[in-house]
């Protein structure tokens, strides 16, 4: 009998190299983990696509941003805040109306920025720096499984293959990799199906 012990990975954790299909030449490429060429800390990461085949290069991921801002009004002195809606640029400033006079002001927001993901038009899983399309996926009665690279379809394999599924739930492990994958990847009537693929991606 196999058993699979949740390790508690989180998806992140199998995100440092993504297997995508280069949108130039549909070769078999990655968006990779790498860090910012002006950190001085060390810690600051970015995700940077390059194709080996076409030197096809993305450096600046999709990322959307926010500006908010607590402040008091100029005219009225009324506290009020502000929110703005998802921008495809870093604001400098932001124009935002006092809610009690109408007075209108520029600020200097903060900001909040996030990565939007796109809704896949085509069917097909994306990953969300730069919208280009997983390389390992399959569509399977209308579900698609997909993964980003080696090491998570290994995990995925052990996962699918074990007849004992183990939880080790330390209370906010809630949101690991495995306890949110989709129903039909934890069905036993799907598992022949699903080492298939695994087998084929696996070649
Ligand atoms: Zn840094
Ligand atoms: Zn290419
Ligand atoms: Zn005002």
């Amino acid at each position: 009998m196999e058993r699979f012990q949740d390790e508690n990975k989180f998806l992140g954790s199998f995100a440092n190299e993504i297997l995508v299909k280069c949108p130039k030449c549909d070769s078999k490429s990655a968006v990779k983990k790498e860090p910012v060429s002006d950190c001085k800390c060390g810690y600051c990461h970015t995700k940077v696509f390059e194709c080996k085949h076409c030197y096809y290069k993305l450096e600046k991921p999709n990322y959307h941003y926010v500006a908010y801002g607590k402040v008091y009004c100029s005219k009225c002195f009324e506290k009020y805040e502000f929110e703005s809606q998802s921008l495809k640029e870093k604001p400098e400033k932001y124009k935002a109306k006092c809610p009690h006079c109408n007075f209108q002001e520029e600020w200097k927001p903060k900001i909040e920025e996030f990565l939007q993901n796109s809704k896949a038009d085509d069917g097909l899983v994306k990953e969300p720096y730069y919208d280009l399309s997983l390389w390992f996926q399959k569509e399977m009665n209308g579900d698609i499984f997909w993964a980003f690279n080696q090491d998570h379809i290994d995990y995925l394999e052990r996962y699918i293959k074990a007849d004992l599924r183990e939880r080790n739930n330390t209370g906010s492990s809630n949101a690991t990799m495995v306890s949110r994958l989709p129903k039909f990847v934890k069905e036993a009537k799907n598992r022949e199906k699903l080492l298939k693929i695994i087998e084929k991606w696996k070649k």
